[in-house]
């Protein structure tokens, strides 16, 4: 008896184990496989001196004065004249909120809806007492060991001047775009880009400008990043998580710190345990939107256990999700996310506070909102508390769909010059100047085949911050070949 339900056990399993692997083995590759872009004549030591050129320009801006560093943001918009002149000749140059830049260049064909390439020319500025660790000091502009070094080299003036570099090749080619292009380069990104990308979005409404797609600074070309996948990652982010801060402020009556009330029940007990639920009782991180496409893309060039795991959902999904929940950045491409950032209370040793407050970050994924971030805020923390939205907060932006044409168009692109690079959906969480173009793009991209290993990411906005020469011909490469590919009939 126990031998026969040994054996009905043992064969369940088997046929569990070849469902798994048949289901492993089927779920081929989503890649396409495109012809090789032809070559490109390029200098790449004259590219990079432009970069460099460009990063002496000290451009960082100012939340507040428009007039901040303007004498520097003039010099560099001067130098960019001087170092593209067709550019400046063929295309028609215009200044939005000041300081921003707004290229236009005519297309052919004047029914069709234009594309915009983006690439702020502002920069973060240097954490004060970092300069010293710079290898190169960050506003020399300096070509070192295959590096272009400094501030701006990767965010944003690289993608920047590999735009500028492409049309220039092509307008030196004679090449005539058919989709009306637009370059976008605002002044004002790292503060928010209320002054620059606001508004020439406001600009382009009054012009009646619906735009097929814009691309602009977000995901980049990953190497290493992803456990499983050994290939490089060209991840394109297709939405960008909202953003809210919120308020919580509760009182009860103060006391002398001789005599406590019942526990849990002074604000700052009260407190305490309604920032326990939100953390503990947090958003549910779940494969799904964005999530789900990006890791069934990912799963068929994946190995080993991730790659069976990944194919798998129907058999693994709770697993999987608890597994990806558990890394922050995978974990944040799944759920909307509950950070508490300030808790203030009490400004005596001996005096039970009256009022304590707490300020929670959310960063919210497609799917929710603003206002089922404050209805789950509410639910978790009851009536006794006043609650409200910081100044800045954002829904999230709608999702690129992947079955465009202008999806299509980007993941040829890129497979035609990174023929051993995935192409997949991904989600940014940070924010762009891009977000600010939902109301007038059909597509918005935010992906720079900027090459980035896990060592990398902290050059972002931090210390030593740099291109490779060789990666910087690549943006041009790729900036130019998109352009040709839009010209060519739809595959
Ligand atoms: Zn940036």
């Amino acid at each position: 008896m126990t031998k026969r339900i040994l054996l009905a056990v043992l064969g369940l399993l088997l046929l569990l184990a070849a469902a798994v692997a048949v289901n492993t083995m089927r779920q081929g590759s989503r890649q396409v496989t495109v012809a090789p872009a032809p070559p490109l004549a390029l200098d790449t030591a004259a590219v990079a001196d432009k970069l460099a050129g460009a990063i002496r320009f000290q451009t960082v801006p100012s939340q507040d004065d428009p007039a901040f560093n303007a004498g520097e943001f003039r010099k560099l918009h001067a130098f960019l004249e001087q170092r593209f002149p067709l550019v400046h000749a063929k295309l028609q140059r215009e200044f939005v909120g000041g300081l921003s830049l707004l290229y236009t260049w005519k297309g052919s064909d004047g029914g069709a809806r234009p594309v915009m390439l983006m690439a702020h020319h502002d920069v973060a500025p240097i954490a004060p007492g970092t300069e010293g660790k710079w290898e190169v000091p960050p506003f020399s502009g300096q070509v070192k060991d295959g590096y272009v070094w400094g501030r701006g080299a990767w965010d944003d003036k690289g993608n920047l001047v590999a735009q500028l570099e492409a049309i220039e090749l092509l307008l030196a080619s004679g090449f005539q775009p058919r989709q009306t292009v637009y370059v976008f380069s605002g002044a004002d990104e790292e503060v928010a880009g209320q002054r620059g990308a606001k508004q020439a979005v406001k600009l382009l409404q009054e012009r009646k400008v619906r735009l097929d797609f814009v691309i602009d600074e977000g995901l980049v070309l990953t190497e290493g990043v992803i456990p499983g996948l050994a290939a490089p990652a060209a991840l394109v982010g297709v939405a960008e998580k909202g953003y809210t801060s919120i308020q919580l402020k509760v009182s009860a009556p103060p006391g002398h710190s001789s005599m406590p009330p019942p526990a849990g029940t002074t604000a700052v007990g009260q407190l305490t345990t309604a920032l326990r639920r939100l953390e503990q009782e947090q958003f549910p991180a779940e494969l799904k939107g964005v999530a789900r496409e990006l890791f069934g893309t990912l799963a068929p060039e994946m190995h080993g256990l991730q790659r069976v795991a990944l194919s798998n959902l129907w058999l693994f999904g709770p697993l999987v999700e608890s597994q990806l929940a558990k890394g922050a950045s995978t974990s944040a491409m799944m759920r909307t996310t509950t950070a508490v950032t300030i808790v203030n209370a009490g400004n005596k040793e001996n005096v039970i506070p009256g009022v304590a407050e707490a300020t929670v970050n959310f960063r919210i994924l497609p799917g929710d909102t603003r206002a089922s971030v404050m209805r789950h805020v509410r639910s978790k923390v009851g009536e006794g508390f006043e609650l409200k939205e910081w100044p800045g907060s954002v829904d999230p932006t709608p999702v690129t769909p992947t079955d465009s044409h202008a999806y299509r168009v980007l993941e040829r692109t890129l497979r035609s010059l990174f023929p051993d690079t995935i192409v997949a959906p991904g989600l940014y969480i940070a924010g762009s100047d891009s977000q600010h173009f939902v109301p007038i793009a059909d597509n918005i991209f935010r992906f720079s085949p900027v090459r980035a290993r896990p060592e990398d990411l902290p050059r972002l906005h931090g210390t030593n911050e740099r291109i490779s020469v060789a990666n910087l011909g690549e943006l041009v490469r790729f900036y130019h070949q998109l352009l040709r590919n839009l010209n060519a009939p739809a595959p």
